[in-house]
């Protein structure tokens, strides 16, 4: 008789694990009746493939923020989660942080190998404890760089917090969400999976519907070079909503502006930024980057997207190694433009609702982008109020770093957006308004949960409503 055929699996057509297979592996790991922890199973293969990522992708400005942390908690004050929830020490950033940088003294820092107890060194014993690392930082912290800009030592715990992301990445262990969303990214060039079809057939919609509603032709060029600009927008604007995408149509239309979409690289937007993966970062703004180079456009314009403006005009380039001069801007930005040029004319009375501005934290804390947004609502708006704080110190809608992605993890963001939630009601307005898409789900995802009396819009929706 010969040896008996090991059983396949029905879905990969691999060889099933055997039973004495399964138990070496086992053995290795944490035992829930108490058995010994191994602190490193050499023989795990994401333990030392997280190690060989964690040596391969150190930088100079990562190492300096492993190492440069005094614990002295001040960043505490700054996060969301940890006011939220003052009494849990686990959702303050210096924690969150230490989680990788214990990894990092343990295999990367002298302290660590000589004294490992002095400066708590630790590895990870298994999939358990990496499993437990993707739900700190996925899911305890948005990305939201509040934490880094509070920070006396200068520690970049949000870089920190992506890399660890990238890695977790690498290895495939991350939220549901972030996996299908990365998929879709690198299969259609877009974060929603919108298909060319679909795209195309959507832009032909708005323009009759803007046919119809000004009485004559409106274009909507798709692929036209040399124009003025290239239009890049957040896949939401097709997929969800196309009010934002026809009313800046809309506006571009009336400023006789010379412009274009892109058939191909129209995603500004990039998960690359939210799951640490520059590779999918690299691929999705080198899309763009060629698009516009293709198209020989004087310049790049980015809808109202947070981490599409901060991707597109400041990490795509280091993502892709992409160096290029054609200009980027925010689309707020050619707004106020058209106002100072006179292109477009305003009459603010037709806002009179009481508004106010959240800065999305991709813009005004990573992208020095305050004034112009203000500037732009101060003309199109009769009653502005800013709420407190603000600009670079405002505090994350909630939904920044891809959380909108992560249902899982819904429950804890509702619950430490209750410090927004007080920043909203004290402003006192009736809308709030944003020039993020993502902040607008964040922003009504809290506003629903917490009963509040309030509307998100957008500035390119205030703009077009005011224009006379
Ligand atoms: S990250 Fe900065 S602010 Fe936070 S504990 Fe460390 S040194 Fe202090
Ligand atoms: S980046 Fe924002 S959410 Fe994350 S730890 Fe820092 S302050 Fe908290």
């Amino acid at each position: 008789m010969g040896r008996k055929k090991a059983e396949r699996s029905p879905v990969t057509d691999l060889p099933l694990e055997t039973g004495s297979q399964r138990k070496a592996r086992e053995g290795h790991l944490p035992s829930a009746a108490g058995g010994r922890l191994k602190l490193y199973d050499p023989e795990s293969d994401n333990v030392k493939r997280f190690l060989d990522l964690l040596a391969e992708r150190m930088s100079r400005p990562l190492a300096v923020s492993m190492t440069a942390c005094v614990h002295c908690g001040l960043c505490i004050e700054a996060c969301h989660y940890a006011l939220a929830r003052p009494s849990d020490p686990t959702m303050s950033p210096v924690y969150k942080a230490d989680q990788i940088r214990r990894i990092f003294k343990r295999h990367r820092d002298w302290t660590g190998r000589i004294v490992p107890w002095w400066v708590h060194a630790r590895t990870p014993a298994g999939d358990a404890d990496l499993n437990r690392l993707k739900n700190i930082v996925f899911g305890t912290c948005s990305g939201c760089r509040r934490c880094t800009l509070n920070c006396p030592m200068g520690v970049d715990t949000a870089a920190l917090i992506r890399f660890t992301r990238g890695l977790l990445a690498d290895l495939g262990i991350v939220p549901e969400g972030v996996f299908n969303v990365s998929r879709d990214e690198w299969e259609t060039g877009n974060q929603m999976a919108v298909t060319e079809r679909d795209y195309l057939e959507t832009l032909g919609w708005i323009k009759e519907e803007l046919e119809a509603e000004l009485g004559g032709p409106v274009e909507v060029p798709v692929d036209r070079p040399d124009g003025d600009f290239m239009y890049t927008i957040n896949p939401r604007e097709v997929k969800f909503d196309p009010r934002s995408l026809s009313q800046a149509v809309k506006i571009f239309h009336l400023a006789g502006e010379k412009w274009t979409l892109p058939r191909w690289g129209w995603d500004q937007t990039n998960f690359g930024l939210f799951s640490g993966d520059e590779r999918l970062g690299a691929y999705i703004a080198r899309n763009l980057y060629e698009a516009a180079v293709r198209l020989r456009a004087k310049r790049i314009v980015i809808s109202e997207c947070g981490h599409g403006y901060r991707s597109t005009r400041w990490e795509g380039y280091n993502w892709a190694s992409y160096d290029q001069d054609i200009p980027s801007e925010s689309v707020v930005v050619t707004l106020k433009r058209y106002l100072e040029e006179g292109r477009i004319r305003v009459d603010p009375s037709r806002n009179p609702e009481p508004v106010t501005f959240h800065d999305s934290c991709n813009i005004a804390r990573s992208g020095d982008l305050t004034e112009e947004p203000r500037w732009v609502l101060r003309r199109v708006c009769a009653n502005f109020r800013e709420m407190h704080p603000n600009r670079a110190e405002n505090y994350c809608c909630t939904g920044g770093g891809g959380l909108l992605s992560m249902a899982e993890y819904k429950p804890l963001r509702m619950e430490v957006a209750k410090i927004k939630v007080d920043q909203l009601k004290a402003a006192g307005a009736k809308l709030v308004c944003t020039m993020c898409h993502n902040c607008v789900d964040g922003l009504t995802d809290i506003i629903k949960h917490y009963r509040l009396d309030l509307k998100v819009v957008q500035i390119l929706e205030l703009v077009e409503k005011a224009m006379v």
